[in-house]
């Protein structure tokens, strides 16, 4: 797939919100491949850690939004610590789901989480819940 890079698509709004949630700065990243080869779920990730980085700094936001990657991240923190410029890649991962949410048509808030049976609760990924709940807080 032909892929066409320039200044407008990479400096969006969205790409300053993902930097402010974060409070990271994805161009910080060279590419080295630490965070992904430390990963302990990667092999289930659509992109790697690092990948995500990249695809963050193209400008390809609406892959990123769309990915299984940031659903499966665990916020284990090891890419973080093992990250030589000091991008904490979790976080980024966070500010993508946050985001993600916050786009959802139909998306779940924790009021509609107390009017789920206790069944559909379980059927959730955990870290809907920890998002659902962290949209109140900015
Ligand atoms: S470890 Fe850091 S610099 Fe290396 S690829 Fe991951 S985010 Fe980028
Ligand atoms: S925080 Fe997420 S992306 Fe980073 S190493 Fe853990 S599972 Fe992988």
């Amino acid at each position: 797939m032909r892929y066409v890079i320039s200044h407008a698509k990479i400096h969006t709004d969205l790409l300053q919100k993902i930097q402010e949630l974060s409070g990271q700065n994805v161009f910080d990243c060279y590419q080295c491949g630490n965070c992904s080869s430390g990963c302990p779920l990667v092999e289930y990730m659509d992109y790697a850690p690092n990948q995500v980085i990249r695809l963050a700094q193209l400008g390809a936001l609406d892959e990123l939004l769309e990915s299984e990657t940031i659903w499966i991240c665990a916020t284990c923190l090891q890419c973080s610590s093992r990250c030589p410029k000091g991008v904490d890649v979790s976080k980024v991962m966070e500010a993508l789901r946050v985001i993600n949410l916050r786009n959802r048509e139909g998306r779940i808030s924790p009021d509609d989480i107390e009017k789920m049976t206790d069944e559909e609760v379980k059927e959730l990924p955990p870290i809907v819940l920890v998002s659902a709940f962290r949209k109140l807080s900015g």
